[in-house]
């Protein structure tokens, strides 16, 4: 059965229909945010429950004690990832524009989250190197990098000691955002990172890599030494 543009239009669409189970707040949330002048760049409710699955597998399937998400836009995919917490398990969210990051806080109190996510506001790398210090190697679950596409080799490099052993390293866009992965190499650098990044970790004998063609692709890599 050949691929074709319809037929990855239509899959799509099935996919979200069956799979994309959103509740009226999360149905809403970025409408709202994108009246509010957020741009329009989460993942969608197919992703977001593949990522409450991956979270909750995680810490002997007790769910995550501890995520990090790197990118936190409005909270849509936060919200998600902290729906697979244990019960008393948090994930830190890091976002740089403050605009973004008080639209993300409102939502999380609203949807009464807010007890088990905690906001970072800044730049990525520097709170993974704050984390390092803060909480040493081997102290998260999970770790969700959806921020700048060209720091992605960096968030592969400085986030992977941070993983457990039994720990994923998840990665959106490992496929495409705006440009395609299959482009030429050297024509996009963002391309060229998520490509670097994906490649870094299916080469780690460290970890278990594979790619799902979820949305824009999504990259898992399971830490198994
Ligand atoms: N994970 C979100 C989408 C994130 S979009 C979801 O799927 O719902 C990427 C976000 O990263 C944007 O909100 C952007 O403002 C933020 N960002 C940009 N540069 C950043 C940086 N250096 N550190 C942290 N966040 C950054
Ligand atoms: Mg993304």
């Amino acid at each position: 059965m050949d691929m074709t543009p319809d037929r990855w239009d239509n899959t799509n669409a099935y996919m979200r229909e069956v799979f994309g189970k959103d509740d009226d707040q999360l149905a809403t949330l970025m409408d709202r945010a994108i009246a509010a002048g957020i741009p329009a760049i989460s993942v969608s409710p197919e992703v977001g429950v593949f990522l409450q699955m991956l979270v909750s597998t995680t810490n002997n399937g007790m769910g995550a004690m501890r995520a990090l998400e790197l990118g936190t836009l409005a909270g849509y995919s936060s919200t998600w990832l902290s729906k697979g917490l244990a019960p008393d398990g948090k994930l830190i969210t890091v976002e740089l524009e403050p605009k973004h990051a008080d639209f993300a806080q409102s939502f999380f109190d609203s949807y009464g989250i807010a007890q088990s996510i905690e906001l970072h506001r800044g730049k990525a790398l520097d709170v993974i190197d704050q984390l390092n210090s803060e909480f040493g190697p081997a102290s998260f679950d999970v770790v969700f990098a959806d921020a700048v596409k060209r720091e992605y080799p960096e968030y592969v490099h400085r986030a992977k000691p941070l993983v457990k052993v039994g720990g994923l390293f998840i990665m959106d866009n490992a496929l495409g955002a705006g440009w395609w992965i299959d482009e030429t190499p050297g024509s996009n650098p963002d391309r060229d990172a998520a490509d670097e990044a994906n490649r870094m970790l299916a080469n780690d004998p460290d970890f278990l890599t594979a790619c799902v063609p979820l949305r824009e692709g999504i990259t898992i890599a399971k830490r198994i030494k």
